[in-house]
């Protein structure tokens, strides 16, 4: 029987959109508070009754967390167009590495929008 986990971490970082016309606000350089929800897909471990630790996934994570928090994200090695959708790819392609049932990484740059990578 499968289940279905989400973790969730915060960051703050400044971006602006390079490709984006200079009169669009988002070219400049602003700040967000973005959320970022993990969704992980396991089997239940039916000695202990859960799929995984979350500390272990705060762990794999910290990793990640750490290059971008707190930073431009222009600056950080393919994030050089930062968008929320880039940037869920990003770290799906980073964190898949570490967390085999990782299945989407979603971003929120507001608390209103979120976007998920993969759909
Ligand atoms: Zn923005």
């Amino acid at each position: 029987m499968k289940y279905e986990l989400k973790q969730h971490f915060q960051i703050e970082s400044a971006r602006f959109l390079p490709n984006l016309p200079p009169e669009h606000p988002c070219s400049r350089m602003h700040g967000h508070s973005f959320k970022i929800i993990l969704t992980l897909v396991g089997d239940l471990d039916p000695h202990i009754g859960w799929v995984i630790d979350y500390n272990d996934i705060q762990s794999k994570m910290l990793p990640l967390i750490t290059l971008i928090d707190h930073r431009v994200l222009n600056e950080v090695e393919g994030l050089e167009n930062p968008t929320s959708e880039l940037l869920a790819k990003w770290l799906f392609d980073r964190a898949c590495i570490h967390i085999p049932s990782l299945r989407k990484v979603s971003v929120a740059e507001t608390p209103m929008t979120e976007c998920s990578y993969p759909a």
